[in-house]
């Protein structure tokens, strides 16, 4: 008997995918998914005051107890200062999956699409209630207020409730409040480090926190040092593949083979472009959008290959520098001593990057045997994972601290940051960044350079440490010499006698701050 069976087909929205598969945004259970939302909404808050230049205020409030009956569920409101939303945008960009401005080759933190978008749909799925947003950009007259859920089936915004409202003062930026099922409990430390970590990587936002337990955490700017904000790049040829050119192709103004390559790709010059058209023995007066596939695919091949290029630009890269990083160990570790190196930027598969590296040690650090290691992309703080990021490796495996006379334990915190336009992060959690030669070979040379600084330090502080106990060795006989010579020696007197050998003792050890000899009886007894 044979059976016939006939299966049925049909296409998922990406809002149905991602409703399927919540876990690949980290939206695995009610801890992981508080989690996920906060950041979610600071991340997007960053993004939009940082990078265009405004010192950002970040107000987050999380409560529970809201709904009566339901201590499950939270409401988490975050409101920032930052470029605001244009209305006409603001549905899509809540309440519909892959909908971004961030689509572009300029750093920031999102750019995927999805974010914002996982927070309101898991919003609305465990709690039934829409989003709240209020936003108002700069120059604009008006508040304009949305509620807003996502319909799966077509993933489009469905606008429940908009208004809008005249302004009375100056007020630019976006307020975002969502009711989730959560468990503060299980996130809470989680939340905290993430809060923590993100005031060390952005010491020039202000960040108020207020926790379901009316604890408030007030994170004030240490500095109004910004980093520079990301400018748009073009494509660089060694990124740049079939589809992307195609994409290129059908986008372009241009109407010739050289103008295309000089002015959709950066990198490429008059005599480069000729060059290349040369290699591939064509007329370079030939219109893009008349290329065969043959072509195109030879295209590809030649820019792939191509080595006379210029390096890609880091401009689209907003890296923060030796000081912040700094002024943002120091302000929130409380250490005796940092150091930071911010590499020149690398190219990894056509990719510009830059690695930072921070170090801060002693203070108020807990000594540990492995470093405690602060990973960062893009300015974002990765908790996760860690023992399979690249940074933990070059930390804690290619390093061997005890030649920068590090003794472990030792209160030892290293920082590493990775800017990119494209984060290799390994699998979908992008909480872990893979193995990449370039990247791996950037990070070791900069906790390298920070080491040796560290070396320095230790080796200055213990020099002057065996100085002080080798000067306390001898200042502390001063007033038994002292009184022993003056019973011999009749017309010298005590004082002048134990000050005069104090004073010669101190000419020796020139670091050595003591004031008196009873400074030093002190502090021997
Ligand atoms: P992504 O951040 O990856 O672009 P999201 O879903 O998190 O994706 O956000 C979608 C878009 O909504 C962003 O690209 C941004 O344009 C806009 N947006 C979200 N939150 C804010 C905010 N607080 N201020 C300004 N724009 C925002
Ligand atoms: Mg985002």
């Amino acid at each position: 008997m044979s059976v016939q069976q006939l299966e049925r087909f049909r296409s998922l929205s990406p809002a149905e995918f991602f409703y399927r598969n919540k876990e690949i945004a980290g939206f695995s259970n009610p801890a992981r998914a508080l989690y996920q939302s906060i950041r979610e909404l600071v991340e997007n808050a960053l993004d939009a005051t940082d990078s265009y230049g405004i010192l950002p205020v970040i107000k987050v409030s999380i409560d529970s107890g809201v709904i009566p009956d339901k201590p499950e569920v939270y409401l988490i409101s975050v409101e920032d200062n930052g470029i605001g939303i244009p209305p006409d945008n603001i549905p899509q960009a809540f309440a519909q999956l892959l909908y971004s401005s961030k689509y572009v080759l300029r750093q920031t933190r999102g750019m995927f699409g999805i974010g914002v978008k996982m927070a309101v749909l898991y919003s609305q799925i465990t709690t039934g209630k829409p989003v709240e947003v209020l936003s108002s950009t700069i120059n604009s007259s008006r508040i304009y207020m949305f509620r807003l859920s996502i319909d799966i089936k077509s993933n489009k915004p469905v606008i429940h409730h908009k208004a809008s409202f005249k302004k009375s003062n100056d007020w630019h930026g976006t307020i975002v409040k969502l009711f989730i099922e959560g468990d503060w409990n299980r996130a809470k430390s989680k939340v905290y480090e993430y809060f923590k970590r993100t005031a060390i990587i952005a010491p020039y936002a202000t960040i108020i926190l207020k926790d379901p337990t009316d604890n408030v955490v007030y994170f004030k700017r240490s500095t109004t040092l910004m980093p520079r904000p990301p400018k748009e790049v073009k494509p660089h040829p060694h990124g740049v593949d079939i589809e992307l050119l195609k994409m290129l192709i059908s986008n372009t103004t241009t109407t010739t083979l050289k103008e295309f390559l000089m002015e959709e790709f950066q990198g490429i010059g008059e005599v480069t472009s000729k060059t290349i058209i040369e290699l591939l023995k064509l007329d370079p007066n030939k219109d893009p959008k008349g290329l065969s596939n043959d072509e195109i695919e030879l295209l590809a091949k030649v820019l792939k290959e191509f080595n006379n290029f210029k390096p890609p630009r880091p401009d689209s890269l907003s890296y923060l520098g030796e000081e912040i990083i700094k002024i943002g160990l120091e302000s929130i570790l409380k250490p005796e001593f940092v150091a930071a190196n911010t590499r020149k930027p690398g190219v990894y598969e056509g990719h510009a990057f830059i690695v930072e590296v921070g170090l801060a040690y002693g203070g108020n650090i807990p000594p540990s045997e492995e470093p405690l290691l602060l990973r960062f992309a893009n300015k974002i703080p990765l908790l996760y994972d860690e023992r399979s990021d690249v940074s933990w490796k070059v930390v804690n495996q290619n390093i061997d601290w005890s030649l920068y006379e590090v003794e472990k334990p030792a209160p030892l915190a290293v920082l590493v940051h990775i800017c990119s336009t494209k984060i290799p992060y390994k699998g979908v959690g992008k909480e872990s960044i893979a193995d990449v030669p370039e990247i791996e070979n950037e990070i070791e040379k900069g906790v390298r350079e920070v080491a040796r600084e560290l070396k320095s330090y230790i080796v200055r502080k213990r020099k002057e440490r065996e100085e002080v106990e080798k000067a306390v060795g001898i200042i502390k006989y001063i007033p038994d010499i002292a009184k022993s010579l003056s019973s011999i020696v009749n017309d010298v007197q005590y004082n002048s006698l134990s000050n005069e050998l104090f004073k010669l003792v101190l000419k020796k050890f020139k670091n050595v701050k003591f004031k008196s000899v009873d400074d030093v009886v002190v502090s021997v007894e």
